[in-house]
């Protein structure tokens, strides 16, 4: 399956429910809302055979229930969360297999926004939910900066060319973040244009490349000495161990 058959369906104000499709057959990824799938389904004249799900929040799973209604299909999401309609309970270790749409994934936990949140990953693709955005990270509604740092290194040690699919479309916002950090960051400046251009003509900036991640999201650039000295001078940060950094990094957007 090629990365042209994965489209994301938008819903709520920014939220992409990913749809993987295969022939007739689709999947898709943290359904939040039912009618935007079903009106994606029709139009595509595509049958919902399995449903996977990252963490508990509703944007996330609150079309479970009624997509059941019409498709009695799998729900696969982590075993550590309440998921409406769960059949396969997973965590890190765990691999499926969806026959329909002819993919397998791996399982990691990467818990930080929520303490169960999981990823689903091969070779090409990685569905990580609200763990990491383009250019920056979820919030800690459950979880430490430790976990979410721990998460975030498990995501940097995938292979650099896997394709990132999150939940939110936050590119932009999270572009002007990413440069009060490193103003001087010529990929990233670089990677604002790009995005706008998408933006401005009403398409996704997603998925992003893991390796472009690695230039220009600050939150994976911890351990870089340039933010390093930014967090000392400015948010009186006084260790520069990466995990110290990126808690005060995540503190200061939470404030952004
Ligand atoms: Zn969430």
């Amino acid at each position: 399956m090629t990365i042209k058959s994965i489209v994301p369906i938008k819903a709520f104000h920014d939220n992409y429910i990913w749809c993987l499709r295969n022939g007739e057959n689709a999947v898709v990824v943290d359904p939040g809302d039912a009618n935007p799938v079903f009106d994606y389904l029709n139009k595509e004249k595509l049958n919902l055979v399995g449903i996977l799900i990252t963490h508990h929040h509703p944007d996330h799973v609150g079309g479970n229930k009624t997509l059941l209604s019409k498709f009695q299909v799998p729900i696969y999401g982590p075993k550590k969360e309440k998921i409406p309609g769960i059949t396969h309970c997973l965590e890190e270790g765990d691999q499926i297999f969806i026959k329909d749409i002819n993919q397998n994934f791996r399982i990691i936990d990467i818990p930080g926004h929520t303490l169960g949140h999981i990823g689903y990953y091969n070779d090409k693709l990685l569905f990580c939910g609200d763990t990491l955005f383009s250019c920056g990270c979820g919030r800690l509604f459950e979880g430490t900066p430790k976990q979410m740092y721990q998460s975030l290194a498990k995501i940097a040690g995938l292979p650099d060319e896997i394709m990132i699919f999150c939940g939110h479309e936050y590119t932009e916002a999270n572009i002007n973040f990413a440069l009060s950090v490193e103003p001087e960051n010529k990929n990233l400046s670089d990677f604002q244009n790009k995005v706008k251009l998408l933006r401005d003509q009403g398409l996704p900036s997603l998925p992003v490349r893991l390796s472009q991640e690695k230039q220009t999201n600050p939150f994976l650039r911890v351990h870089k000495p340039n933010i390093a000295r930014t967090l000392i001078n400015n948010r009186k940060v006084s260790s520069t161990h990466p995990k110290d950094v990126f808690a005060a990094l995540r503190k200061w957007k939470d404030y952004f």
